[in-house]
């Protein structure tokens, strides 16, 4: 479990993340969601060890990875990282891109793994494709698939939808949500779609102005907004 305890990275007087406490827990998917400029990739960056914080602290279990101007790297905390924009690597096929960075692994061990998480994503027969045959949608599912592979304790997603159109976002979503819970990680996934973190979350923490404005299930937070902002974020609100 990756806990943030007061958690704060200021830029100028209001922009960015100020008091926030936030759990991930293995197994659950934690969809962060909030207009542009809400902070929550700066919120990202922190868990990801890309940032210290002002103020706060985070702990994996009993190890505390963030603490004021402090930070362990991103590489030594046993945190995945899929940004939209992260690129699969053009020269190598879509088995290859999976079992990147499985060196430690026997070549057969690490070929099993990849061949079962492609089976997951409904990709098996895409395993010799070059990246630049694939569609969008395929793509970020190579993507997840190779971060999905080192077994990340947490996996944080950033806007992981963003290059896709509707219908292609709702099938990767459908194709993604129970390789995420069944890879047994803390997932933390960003979106400013409401829609998105409705459909995958487990636990739903609406971001506003470098704040939570509610954390609860997806239910709660639709069903009781604690206010009219909060319920602006989930739906249309006359
Ligand atoms: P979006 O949905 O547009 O990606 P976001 O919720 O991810 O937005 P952040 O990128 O976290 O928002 O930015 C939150 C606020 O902090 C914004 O006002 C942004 O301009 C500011 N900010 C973020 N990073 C920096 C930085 N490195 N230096 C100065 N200001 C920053
Ligand atoms: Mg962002």
């Amino acid at each position: 479990t990756l806990t943030a305890t007061g958690l704060a990275r200021r830029y100028g007087r209001d922009a960015g993340v100020h008091v926030v406490d936030l759990t991930l827990v293995p197994g659950q998917v934690t969809a962060l969601l909030g207009p542009s400029g809400s902070g929550k990739s700066t919120l990202l960056r922190l868990i990801a060890g890309l940032e210290a914080p002002d103020a706060g602290e985070i702990r994996l279990g009993e190890t505390v990875l963030s603490w004021p101007g402090q930070t362990v790297p991103p590489e030594h905390r046993g945190i995945g990282l899929m940004f939209q924009e992260h690129a699969l690597f053009p020269h190598k096929t879509v088995l290859g891109n999976v079992t990147f960075g499985l060196s430690h692994l026997p070549r057969a061990e690490a070929r099993d793994r990849a061949l079962d998480l492609l089976r997951s994503l409904r990709l098996e027969d895409r395993a010799k494709a070059w990246p630049s045959t694939l569609s969008g949608g395929e793509q970020q599912r190579v993507a997840l698939a190779r971060a999905l592979a080192r077994e990340p304790a947490v996996l944080l997603m950033d806007e992981p939808f963003s290059g896709l159109d509707a219908s292609l976002r709702a099938e990767v979503r459908d194709a993604l949500t129970p390789a995420l819970r069944a890879a047994g990680a803390a997932v933390l996934i960003v979106t400013h779609d409401a829609e998105d973190a409705l459909a995958m979350a487990d636990h739903l923490v609406l971001l506003d102005q470098g704040e939570v404005l509610q954390a609860g299930t997806p239910e709660a937070c639709y069903l009781r907004p604690v206010s009219l902002a909060a319920a602006r974020m989930l739906g249309p609100v006359e």
